[in-house]
């Protein structure tokens, strides 16, 4: 047997149920030589080409996206995700994500149409195509000779992707396919060559995908541009197909399949969306830690009030907790990719089943990235105080652009009740044992706790028992929700939301403190100060969200003697022996960021 096939990794969602010891996460600090290369020609080209023309990305200037977009494509970037025998760079999928992160964090304009060309503009043809379709389409994708858009939502098929209305009825001569329908809110249809279209065939079920060149002979029309809050120089127009002659060939996989393509192509998309946040992220703190380093009021840098430290250490904290997150989850799919392969999948199928098995963990991101960048871009502009709310400074376009990633891919409503819903149905096909840890968490609440003084002496050693202990949260909750309520689970949309907030929360504080230990490991406490400060702040605050949550839904749900036993159980799930001083984490934190003037993790 193959290393790969022999390494144990945890199968998607099962996080949950099973301790993951350090040494298992990847780590933002475990980049190759190469990695770090590609990072850093990135964000060279970023500095470079995109930032300095941040304000005329918000004069809805369609046309340097595209500039921009062609330059990339020359580079390379646009072919990172692509086997090279389809003139890709063939990289693996942390190495796809660090260049989605690092491109994506100037203006939201580029994140848009880079991630709607390479991800669901292209997947969908490298996951899913014939070998001719890959010959045809996929090297002009890859090298930016052509641009690619998605055309899924409709006027009146949106979060219901499924429900288009959009027909491809056959010729008579069974040699092409005629499309007709109209397609809404579709990135770069200014500029796109080719568009994935998922249309209906008769009355089928599901919808189909075809691969649609574009031509304006053959009944394609658009939208004006549409006019949006924010990323304003990305191109978001309708598209109009009348009777449009697609042949055969180009249909995408079978009939019926094109909800799948859908749905998979999104997955990929919404790890990707997370990483385009991180970026952003990154910025708007250093951003923020700059100018609260230069302004003076009451003649003191503003730097120096707890209230603005108190800003700063939570954005860079919510910063860092998203890169442990996020590229903890990237590795784990690469390494499913390569196990999969190892076993005889083609890439194609690797790449499928890796990124499937992940699908929880890609909400999570998803929801929780694309929160944080929201929350850090708005204590930006508190920040900067007025000059945040004016558009001569980029905190007012951050906090615009970023509004945006909680609505596309899926809304963040529609990815968290996915979450939980993909983890129950996990527990249901048994690949993820939900029902044991769930009884023995029934029996704990009802047995006598443990008053025995533990041991604390070791790093994290609380914060890993408080992390073991609110995956009991979810348990109990979820489990007793599921014994409830069974298939109509899924009515209860308020108590589904609270459990993925209790399950997003734990991913998210788990992966930062698992990389800090593993960084502590190698570096040394002394040098990891702030990143402790940062991992034992964010569990403090995802307690406390936890707490609420759970609350909320033990409410809802129960009554009496099983209401109270398990009100105690959250109480003991939930409470510090030793409490930290969360003001005192927060002032570690801003004080490093201040002194760096820079966020320096
Ligand atoms: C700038 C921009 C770019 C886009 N780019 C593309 C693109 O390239 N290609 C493409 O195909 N689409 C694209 N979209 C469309 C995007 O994916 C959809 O807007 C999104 O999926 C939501 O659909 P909707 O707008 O119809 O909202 P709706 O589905 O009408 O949702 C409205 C509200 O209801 C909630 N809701 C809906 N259903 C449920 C439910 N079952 N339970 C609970 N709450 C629910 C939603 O969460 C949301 O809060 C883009 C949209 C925008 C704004």
């Amino acid at each position: 047997m193959s290393t790969e096939k022999n390494k144990e990794i945890l199968r998607g969602g099962q996080f949950l149920v099973k301790e993951t010891p350090c040494e298992a996460v990847f780590t933002p600090e475990d980049f190759t030589e190469e990695q770090k290369m590609m990072r850093d020609s990135v964000k060279e080209f970023v500095d470079r080409e995109i930032w300095p023309k941040k304000e005329e990305f918000e004069k809805k200037n369609y046309q340097l996206t595209e500039d921009i977009m062609k330059k990339l494509g020359e580079l390379g970037f646009l072919g990172v995700a692509v086997p090279e025998e389809y003139d890709g760079l063939g990289m693996g999928f942390v190495s796809t994500m660090l260049v989605c992160d690092y491109i994506s964090g100037a203006t939201g304009s580029i994140a848009t149409a880079f991630g709607a060309h390479t991800g669901i503009g292209t997947m969908p043809i490298t996951l899913y195509g014939t070998e001719e379709q890959k010959k045809k389409y996929v090297p002009k994708l890859a090298t930016g000779e052509w641009f690619g858009a998605y055309c899924l939502t409709e006027p009146g098929a949106g979060s219901d992707a499924n429900s288009g209305k959009t027909k491809a009825v056959l010729t008579e001569d069974e040699k092409h396919y005629l499309i007709s329908g109209q397609k809404m809110w579709i990135s770069n249809a200014g500029f796109a060559n080719l568009f994935i279209v998922f249309a209906r065939i008769e009355d089928d079920k599901n919808i189909t995908g075809f691969i649609v060149e574009n031509d304006p002979e053959n009944g394609i029309s658009f939208g004006e541009e549409e006019k949006k809050l924010g990323i304003h120089s990305s191109s978001t127009r309708q598209v109009f197909f009348n009777e449009t002659k697609v042949p055969v060939e180009n249909m995408l996989s079978e009939r019926g399949n094109g909800f799948k393509i859908a749905m998979n192509a999104l997955n990929v998309g919404r790890i990707k969306l997370a990483a385009a946040c991180l970026d952003a992220q990154r910025r708007v703190t250093e951003g923020a830690v700059k100018y609260a380093n230069e302004r003076v009021q009451f003649d003191t840098p503003i730097a120096n009030f707890g209230a603005i430290k108190y800003k700063l250490a939570e954005m860079a904290t919510s910063t860092y907790v998203g890169e442990s997150a996020s590229y903890r989850a990237a590795k784990n799919i690469e390494d499913r990719i390569a196990i999969r392969q190892a076993d005889g999948n083609s890439h194609a199928e690797a790449e499928l089943k890796g990124v499937e098995e992940y699908a929880i963990e890609c909400s999570i991101l998803k929801v929780a990235c694309s929160e944080d960048i929201q929350n850090c871009s708005d204590e930006g502009i508190q920040v900067f105080g007025g000059m945040g709310f004016s558009a001569d400074t980029p905190m007012e376009s951050a906090w615009r652009d970023a509004r945006i990633s909680r609505i596309y891919e899926g809304t963040n409503e529609i990815n968290r009740m996915l979450a939980v819903g993909m983890l129950v149905k996990k527990a249901m096909k048994g690949h993820v044992d939900l029902l044991g840890p769930a009884m023995a968490v029934a029996d704990e609440l009802t047995g006598i706790p443990s008053f025995d003084k533990p041991d604390y002496s070791e790093l994290f050693a609380e914060e890993k028992e408080m992390i073991a202990k609110l995956k009991k949260v979810f348990l109990m909750v979820a489990g007793s929700a599921v014994q409830k309520f069974g298939p109509q689970l899924e009515e209860h949309q308020q108590l589904l939301l609270a459990a993925a907030d209790i399950l997003i929360e734990i991913y998210m504080a788990e992966s930062a403190i698992l990389r800090t230990e593993k960084n502590v490991k190698r570096y040394g406490e002394e040098k990891q100060t702030e990143q402790i400060a940062m991992s034992k702040l964010y569990l403090y605050n995802a307690v406390d969200i936890i707490g609420q949550k759970a609350k909320e839904g033990i409410f809802s749900f129960t009554e009496g003697d099983e209401q109270r036993m398990m009100l105690m159980g959250l109480k003991r799930f939930t409470k510090y022996q030793n409490m930290p001083n969360v003001v005192a984490l927060r002032n570690e934190i801003a004080d490093k960021l201040i002194e760096e003037n820079k966020y320096c993790f």
